[in-house]
């Protein structure tokens, strides 16, 4: 059998060291590069029997030696420069034929930007978002896949081989050209923020406003995972309530210091929004509530001064049941609030994102991974271009479940436990379904200090106010 590598992954951190595994396993050998070699060491003689399908280099020149061309070469390192610096150190080694492919969480306007650099190479270049941990690097993650048609045709089936199957269904596929892959792993990201941040809400909801201990919320989360809300991040969050610290007894929970941290994906999702002019409302609390997470000084400090808050719930004002309707209520809002941001990108850059195809490789291998993504799939598809709110089972689901999202925001905000993600979901759903807003007084405003105009509801062509020499 021929054992020698087309492939090659260099980068043998958490992930491309999964990525490598899942690679071998899959049946593909592999050439292997790490800039510390005494990593690369490790990590071959921990590989057990895929050591045969691993050919270990200690130099890059001799790793682009190993692998027979053409060569397909995956980085996984730290994204920004390095991977800038990874392909310069390739550049001369490598000829006609050869392809990069970055799977690390790049920025998708480096991948926009390396790709058409490449024109200059004589090798090819293209990003790809692989979500789902190290542990979905190793067993099968989602794949979101930036490139034209050749290089999918070129690397869709290694692509499909390792990636998580949902009812034997890849979760892996060609999003669109250069930097579209990268775009859709970003969006997946601030999801991934919002539900994170929303399922982190009810469980303050819980924990200060009804005097839950871990356990309970433990079981809450886990009767929620069985239900309409089953997914990865819920049942993470049973299991993390669950979970007792081994140096105090003490539940996990009560021992984890309130600051979240971040890599910025979340970020560039609310920035790329605000470029494109589309309301992510939940996504941008969900990144917020993480910024604010981090002032633990400051939020002593205002404990100090102002007092007083949370205060528990009055006895019955709310229950598991409301707040699980509540999430549910939340989470398709989010949701259509995200795939809105993607179909917006697609028409502005021309890419033509596949929606429905993208709600499908999420459903498994990925962080965000639910069985609702499998309804939101057959949503995207049966109406194009529509939000998800318009689109059933989610507007039954909404007409169901708002009046609870709505009495949990106003318990919330009664005892003073911040609500960010879930209080704007709710905020943009009253939006949404406003046909006379305020925005009549902003345009009164405009005009009257800046001569803006404005358009009026008879239709009569008389686009300014009576200011006079006010304006
Ligand atoms: P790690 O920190 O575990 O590994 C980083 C790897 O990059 C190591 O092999 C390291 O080599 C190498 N590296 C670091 N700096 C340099 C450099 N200057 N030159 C050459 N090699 C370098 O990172 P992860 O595996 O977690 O992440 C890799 C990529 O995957 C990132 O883009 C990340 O955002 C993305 N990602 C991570 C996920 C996760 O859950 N961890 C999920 C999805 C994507 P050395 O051993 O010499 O330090």
């Amino acid at each position: 059998m021929d054992n020698s590598p087309h492939i090659g992954l260099i980068g043998l951190g958490t992930m491309g060291a999964a990525l490598a595994l899942n690679i071998a396993e899959n049946g593909y050998p592999i050439a292997v590069y790490n800039r510390t070699p005494a990593v690369t060491d490790a990590f071959t003689s921990g590989a057990g029997d895929l050591a045969a399908k691993l050919t270990p280099a200690k130099t890059l020149e001799e790793f682009v030696a190993a692998i027979t061309p053409p060569r397909s070469i995956i980085l996984m390192v730290p994204a920004g420069p390095v991977v800038d610096d990874q392909i310069a150190a390739l550049r001369p080694l490598l000829g006609d034929g050869d392809l990069i492919i970055d799977a690390g969480n790049a920025n998708y306007t480096d991948t926009e930007r390396r790709s058409r650099e490449s024109e200059n190479d004589a090798f090819d270049f293209m990003g790809i978002g692989v979500s789902g941990g190290e542990e979905g690097a190793r067993h099968g993650p989602s794949i979101m896949v930036g490139g034209d048609a050749a290089q999918w045709e070129r690397m869709g089936a290694i692509l499909e081989a390792i990636s998580a199957k949902y009812q034997d269904e890849p979760c892996a596929a060609l999003m669109g050209p250069g930097g579209a892959g990268h775009f859709v792993k970003m969006v997946h990201n601030g999801i991934e923020y919002a539900d994170m941040e929303m399922i982190a809400e009810t469980y303050a909801l819980m924990r200060d406003g009804m005097g839950f201990d871990a356990a309970q919320v433990a079981q809450t989360f886990e009767g929620w995972d069985a239900g309409t809300l089953a997914s990865y991040l819920v049942e993470i969050s049973g299991k993390v309530a669950r979970a007792t610290d081994p140096i105090s007894g003490a539940p996990m929970l009560d021992v984890i210091l309130d600051k979240a941290g971040q890599k910025g994906t979340g970020r560039w999702t609310v920035i790329e929004a605000q470029q494109l002019a589309v309301a992510i409302p939940v996504i941008e609390a969900a990144v917020t509530a993480r910024n604010l997470s981090a002032r633990l000084a400051e939020r002593k400090k205002g404990a100090e001064v102002f007092g007083g808050m949370p205060q528990p719930l009055p006895d019955g004002v709310l229950d598991t049941e409301t707040l699980e309707r509540a999430l549910i209520a939340g989470k398709i809002l989010c949701y259509a609030q995200g795939f809105e941001m993607l179909a917006r990108a697609s028409a502005e850059f021309g890419w033509n994102l596949p929606m429905p195809v993208i709600a499908k490789i999420w459903r498994n291998g990925c962080i965000i991974r639910s069985e609702m993504l499998n309804d939101m799939a057959s949503a995207l598809a049966t109406n194009p271009g529509e939000s998800l709110i318009f689109a059933e089972p989610f507007t039954s689901l909404l007409r169901e479940n708002e009046a609870a999202l709505r009495k949990t925001v106003i318990a919330a905000t009664g005892a003073g436990i911040a609500v960010p993600a879930l209080a704007a979901g709710l905020s943009w759903f009253d939006s949404m379904r406003s046909p006379r807003g305020a925005a009549n007084m902003i345009q009164a405003q405009r005009d009257f200090f800046g001569n803006h105009g404005f358009e009026r509801l008879d239709g009569q062509d008389a686009p300014h106010g009576p200011w006079g020499a006010h304006g």
